[in-house]
C-alpha cells in the first residue's frame, strides 16, 4: 500500500515537473532573442562581430544615451537592410536594454530610429546638466 502510494505521489511530482518544463523552456529560448532584437535574432552574423561587440562593451561600458551599464551594441542602421554596415563602427552604438528599445527601436523590434545616435546624444546631455 505505502510502495502504491509511494509510487503514486512521484508519477504525479513527475507530470507536475514536466508541465512545468513546457511551460518554462520557450520562455528561456525566446528571451535572449528579445534582448537581442527581433531584427537581429536567427540572423547569420559576420564572423568577427561576437569579438567587435565584446570589445565596443568593454571600450564604452555606459549606455551612450543614459549612463547605466552597456548591454547591447546596436546597430543604427540595421545589418540585414545594410550588410556592408555590419561591422562598421560609424553604425554602432552601446546602450542598456530600455535604451536599446526605446531610442535604437523606437519601441518595436520590428522598426529602427536612424536618428538615434543625435537622440542619445541629446537625452544624455540634458541628463548630465539635469539640475537637482
Ligand atoms: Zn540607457
Ligand atoms: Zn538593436
Amino acid at each position: 500500500m505505502i510502495n502504491a502510494i509511494l509510487a503514486f505521489s512521484i508519477g504525479v511530482l513527475t507530470a507536475v515537473g514536466a508541465i512545468y518544463l513546457l511551460c518554462i523552456l520557450p520562455y528561456c529560448a525566446f528571451k535572449p532573442r528579445r534582448d537581442m532584437g527581433c531584427l537581429a535574432a536567427g540572423k547569420p552574423r559576420a564572423p568577427g562581430w561576437e569579438a567587435l561587440s565584446r570589445q565596443l562593451r568593454s571600450d564604452r561600458p555606459e549606455c551612450e544615451c543614459c549612463g547605466l551599464p552597456t548591454t547591447v551594441i546596436h546597430h543604427v542602421l540595421p545589418f540585414h537592410v545594410h550588410p556592408s554596415l555590419e561591422l562598421d563602427r560609424t553604425n554602432l552604438i552601446a546602450l542598456c536594454n530600455e535604451c536599446h528599445f526605446r531610442i535604437g527601436h523606437g519601441g518595436s523590434f520590428r522598426a529602427w530610429l536612424p536618428d538615434c545616435r543625435r537622440l542619445a546624444a541629446t537625452i544624455r546631455a540634458a541628463i548630465l546638466a539635469r539640475s537637482e
